[in-house]
């Protein structure tokens, strides 16, 4: 058995390469808007590569939260990631 078998990973809805569950961020959609994961529901990952990259990862993003509200998605989400690195 692998040592690393343990390890979760993910993949990143966006590039869709698959890295270690702790490398990414994990997201939720809640009637179109854009939370970080409460521990319940349905969610979804995106890697550090993709989240600096605003034109990259806004397609992936309208398509998990099936809105087109691009501007609400992307300033959401730079308030996500504020909030994570703070705490
Ligand atoms: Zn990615």
């Amino acid at each position: 058995m692998a040592k690393n078998f343990h390890q979760a990973i993910r993949m990143c809805i966006s590039c869709r390469n698959r890295q270690e569950q702790k490398l990414l961020v994990r997201l939720q959609c809640k009637e179109g808007l854009l939370e970080a994961f409460n521990n319940t529901g349905r969610s979804f990952y995106i890697c550090n590569d993709c989240l600096s990259n605003e034109k990259k990862i806004i397609k992936a993003l309208m398509r998990q939260c099936k809105s087109g509200e691009k501007e609400r998605l992307v300033n959401r989400l730079k308030e996500i990631i504020t909030d994570d690195r703070k705490s």
